[in-house]
């Protein structure tokens, strides 16, 4: 095997191209399911957590200069809404395309030296490996931009009570009728410090001193 074989037809997220062959206009249609990799989602917000069963449906192409790749992902999301915090869970369907270059052939189809060296420093190239394709990072920016970046449970999720944290979907009528006296007086000396902001702010230039003291 060539020492700079990197990809491993075992992984699950790799493909082989070789039964699309190189004629263009040939096309290819399959179907796997895997389960979901590490870490695949919005870090901390929404993601799909590891082991998920994802289903995977892609169309290869066999174009001029390699393998045009587009595809969806299906697999359900698990995170936690924004407002209220409780977990909430939804489809996510991820389209991606990409385009997947012979490394062997540069854009006049000349054979290039060293093929493998250029794939590593070319960002914006995504090359074949002995015919084989790495979908993962393909994968991964999909799927980040197909899940939100603030979850909600619900559209009009109407969070937490600002002063005992009840999810306030669970209780519509929830309200405070009588203010805790402590609170009153936490109350009265927020706002009487706020009067003493104001006056103070009044008499000096608008915000610019404050901050750079701070
Ligand atoms: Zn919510
Ligand atoms: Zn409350």
């Amino acid at each position: 095997m060539a020492l700079n074989a990197r990809l491993d037809h075992r992984n699950p997220l790799v493909f082989d191209t070789h039964e699309l062959g190189r004629r263009p206009g040939a096309l290819q249609r399959l179907t796997r399911t895997i389960d979901a990799p590490k870490d695949l989602g919005i870090q901390g917000v929404i993601g799909v957590p590891e082991g998920t069963p994802m289903e995977l449906a892609l169309r290869l192409e066999s174009v001029m200069d390699g393998v045009l790749v587009t595809g969806t992902a299906r697999a359900s999301a698990k995170g936690e809404c924004v407002r209220c915090l409780e977990p909430l869970e939804q489809v996510l369907a991820a389209d991606f395309q990409e385009m997947f270059s012979y490394p062997d052939a540069d854009d006049r189809g000349r054979p290039k030296a060293e093929p493998v060296d250029d794939a590593e420093d070319d960002e914006d190239t995504l090359f074949l490996e002995d015919g084989l394709f790495d979908l993962e990072p393909v994968l991964r920016d999909a799927v980040v931009l197909a899940l939100p970046m603030q979850p909600v449970c619900q559209d009009d999720c109407p969070g937490l009570c600002s002063e005992c944290g009840a999810r306030l979907a669970d209780d519509p009528e929830h309200h405070h009728d009588a203010v805790d006296i402590r609170w009153a007086a936490l109350q009265g000396l927020a706002g009487s410090l706020e009067d003493g902001e104001k006056d103070e702010l009044s008499g000096a230039e608008p915000g610019v001193d404050e901050k750079q003291e701070k």
